[in-house]
């Protein structure tokens, strides 16, 4: 072996070994018995404050947008949202078990990370601006064939784009007939309609009013109209109605009222 593998080999060593003594010493910071992170397998006294602070997001009741004391672990990072999704997957699918083609659009890094573990899957990652995924991709504009994947999960990216019916009908004609996915945004549970406004471009005039710099709408209740008419059948799943998931103390930290939008691709 020559003296620069023998190097590169030492550096990666290392690098792990930094890596498992970083993940020691936050597990041994935040011990504790009142919550448990899934991805991580972590016993945790509190979880870490996560999320924005802009007033439309409370005033609204905007779920999954706004700040939140406990929602971050603080060992591997995972926010509310991954965790729920992480039980979701593994016990509500066969993702984990099952041979699949899997598209990840703006890839949550904690689960993207456990995803990566599992060789059953064969899993794309995809962003329109990211350099840490695999494909640069516009979901308004996906440039494989139709019915190329078994199960997509794209969350939080509807709300920042425009056209985001012409990005439904893209992911559902990637997604193969019988094939699932989560699509999940943050939804206000105030208004009845959605709310866009493609005037506001202003990223300052956009948290006032959206939440977030770079969103151009608050998704309602009607999302689930908007996912039908692209052709989606959609099953929202509710966590807290599900014995597995919702113990006395919610010990995952998951965030209250936040529905899984699963879709399916029936033809
Ligand atoms: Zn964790």
């Amino acid at each position: 072996m020559n003296t620069g593998i023998r190097a590169y080999l030492k550096g990666v060593t290392q690098l792990k070994q930094n890596l498992k003594l970083k993940t020691f010493i936050r597990k041994a910071r935040f011990l504790g018995s009142k919550y448990y992170c899934p991805i991580c397998a972590s016993k945790v006294r509190k979880f870490r404050p996560y999320g924005f602070k802009f007033p439309v997001l409370t005033e609204k009741n905007i779920i999954g947008g706004g700040y939140r004391l406990n929602a971050q672990c603080p060992v591997c990072k995972s926010t509310d949202r991954e965790r729920l999704l992480y039980l979701y997957l593994s016990n509500k699918t066969s993702l984990f078990t099952e041979q699949v083609k899997l598209l990840h659009v703006a890839p949550e890094p904690a689960l993207s990370a456990f995803i990566e573990k599992h060789s059953n899957i064969d899993y794309l990652t995809a962003d329109i601006n990211s350099d840490s995924v695999m494909v640069k991709m516009d979901i308004t504009e996906i440039d494989y064939p139709d019915k190329s994947f078994d199960v997509i999960i794209c969350n939080h990216v509807l709300e920042h784009i425009i056209d985001d019916s012409k990005a439904m009908s893209e992911l559902h004609r990637v997604l193969k007939s019988g094939g699932w996915g989560i699509l999940q945004v943050p939804m206000s549970l105030s208004l009845t309609t959605t709310y866009e406004d493609f005037s506001i471009t202003d990223p300052t005039e956009r948290e006032q009013v959206f939440g977030q710099s770079d969103h151009v709408r608050i998704y309602a209740v009607d999302y689930l109209d908007r996912l039908r008419d692209a052709g989606f059948q959609v099953n929202p799943f509710e966590w807290w109605t599900d014995k597995a998931f919702a113990d006395s103390n919610n010990k995952h930290g998951l965030l209250q009222d936040e529905c899984i939008f699963v879709v399916r691709k029936s033809e």
